[in-house]
């Protein structure tokens, strides 16, 4: 009765695992994309910026290395953006290939260009129509700029993959996961960064202690941060950028970078035309086996209002997959999310930050650890790593964990099993530690600070 059983617009981390598996399951599958497999994820998200990240934390390890008898000259150090930018490029190239025949493998027909829905059943992509008993939405986020005059000048993470050279100034606009994972970037390959914050607590959604031991870092890196700051004005000023900030006074930069969200990308999908319910932030509702206001109309992924993480939008592609294809209605547990921001040094966190705890328990025993890491101790690098676990002392039961140190996504990742499983602060106590690790602190933690 229809050419697919299902049709999924956009190929990022969730539409790619909602197909495959729709298909694996018998399914006949259609995937609509315009730009890239693999989504923002793979071309211009978690992982170039990962591997932009371990490039530019060299810098500090050969600041260190010398402390451990490495002798070279330091002055001849020099970073080659156009070899990471190309490294990178292949090895995203590789992953792409990687996609198409994960997809191709599945039975899974790929679609290029921009889809639109025609009504509930029908999706038109380029010139071709094609009929579908159930249609899925899992177009992503976009980057967005405010409406500052002049904010046109700037640009955003999405264009730093590609650039043509380096800036030797950068100012980053934001104080969530990308300004300031882009900030430790950009002064680990050596540009004068600064960090501009609207508020006073960046990563204000997390337990705020580590965006401020984050900030203290980032300092001693020697990024310049400007907090309750706004930009007022942007104006070319020869190859650079001038900045107007609140307190009046002007700036010159090579380069701004706004990262202040990314927004659904919900437009010219025909999705008004159709009643498809959308919220005031644009996100697509949809109840908990993601089914819009439209019967045959299906989201998932960032646009839904989720957390915006790719194992999120995995976990809903999986649980799409089972619910309509697989006999077996699945929900996502979306409690206990563990997440890093890849800032130097990382943040790893899991469960409730202080400030919830303390909103939702009487009582919060809190349990802290502050300490420069064996590794640093022969050098000159005073950074120095925060750990925290905060425990309801009625139950026992732990409530949230969070570090700021390296490796930090790491530890906690294993932590949040543990959060799954619902530790106790005893069952943390009676895990013997590994020696010498910084992990071991969280089960060597016994004075409760507050
Ligand atoms: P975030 O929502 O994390 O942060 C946006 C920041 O921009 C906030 O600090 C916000 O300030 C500020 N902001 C918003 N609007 C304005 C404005 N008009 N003027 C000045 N500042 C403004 O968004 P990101 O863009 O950093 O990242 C988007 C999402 O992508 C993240 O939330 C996350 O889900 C995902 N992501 C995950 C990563 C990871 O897993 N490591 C890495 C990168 C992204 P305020 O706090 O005051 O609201």
């Amino acid at each position: 009765m229809y050419d697919y059983d299902l049709v999924v617009i956009g190929a990022g981390s969730g539409g790619v695992r909602a197909a495959r598996m729709s298909a694996a399951k018998g399914a006949r599958v259609a995937v609509a994309e315009a730009r890239f497999l693999g989504g923002t994820c793979v071309n211009i998200g978690c992982v170039p910026k990962k591997l932009f990240y371990y490039g530019s934390h060299f810098q500090h390890d050969f600041h260190d290395a010398k402390h451990y008898g490495w002798e070279f000259d330091q002055s001849s150090l020099k970073f080659d953006w156009p070899t990471l930018r190309d490294n990178k490029t292949r090895e995203i190239q590789r992953l792409n290939g990687i996609y198409q025949n994960i997809l191709e493998n599945a039975g899974v027909e790929i679609h290029r260009g921009w889809a639109s829905l025609q009504d509930d059943h029908h999706v038109t992509v380029g010139e071709k129509t094609f009929s579908a008993e159930k249609i899925l939405i899992a177009t992503g986020c976009g980057a967005s700029v405010p409406t500052v005059k002049g904010a046109d000048l700037c640009i955003t993470s999405d264009d730093v993959f590609e650039m043509d050279s380096l800036p030797e100034s950068i100012a980053i606009i934001g104080g969530g996961y990308i300004a300031l994972e882009f900030a430790g970037i950009f002064q680990g390959w050596g540009v004068d960064t600064t960090l501009i914050y609207r508020g006073s607590n960046v990563l204000k959604k997390m337990d705020l202690a580590l965006g401020d031991h984050l900030l203290d870092e980032m300092r001693k890196k020697g990024i310049k941060v400007l907090l309750n700051t706004e930009v007022t004005e942007i104006a070319e000023a020869g190859t650079q950028r001038q900045l107007e900030l609140t307190d009046g006074t002007k700036h010159r930069y090579d380069a701004v970078m706004y990262a202040t969200g990314r927004p659904p990308l919900t437009d010219n999908l025909g999705l008004e035309a159709l009643g498809v319910e959308k919220n005031s932030s644009g996100e697509i509702v949809v109840d908990e086996f993601f089914q819009t206001s439209v019967e045959s109309i299906f989201a998932l992924g960032d646009i839904i209002g989720t957390p915006a993480l790719t194992p999120v939008a995995l976990e809903q592609g999986m649980a799409f997959a089972n619910t309509q294809y697989g006999d077996s209605p699945t929900t996502v547990d979306y409690s206990n999310i563990a997440t890093a921001v890849f800032s130097q040094p990382n943040i790893g966190t899991v469960g409730l930050s202080e400030e919830e705890a303390r909103q939702r328990y009487p009582e919060v025993a809190v349990f802290e650890s502050d300490f420069r890491h064996l590794k640093l101790t022969l050098t000159e690098n005073q950074e120095r790593t925060f750990m925290k676990i905060l425990v309801d002392p009625v139950s026992d039961k732990v409530l949230g964990i969070h570090m700021l140190g390296a490796e930090a996504g790491e530890i906690i990742q294993g932590l949040a099993v543990a959060m799954k499983l619902g530790v106790t602060k005893k069952q943390l106590d009676a895990t013997i530690g590994i020696h010498p690790t910084a992990a071991e602190e969280f089960v060597t933690m016994r004075e409760r600070v507050r």
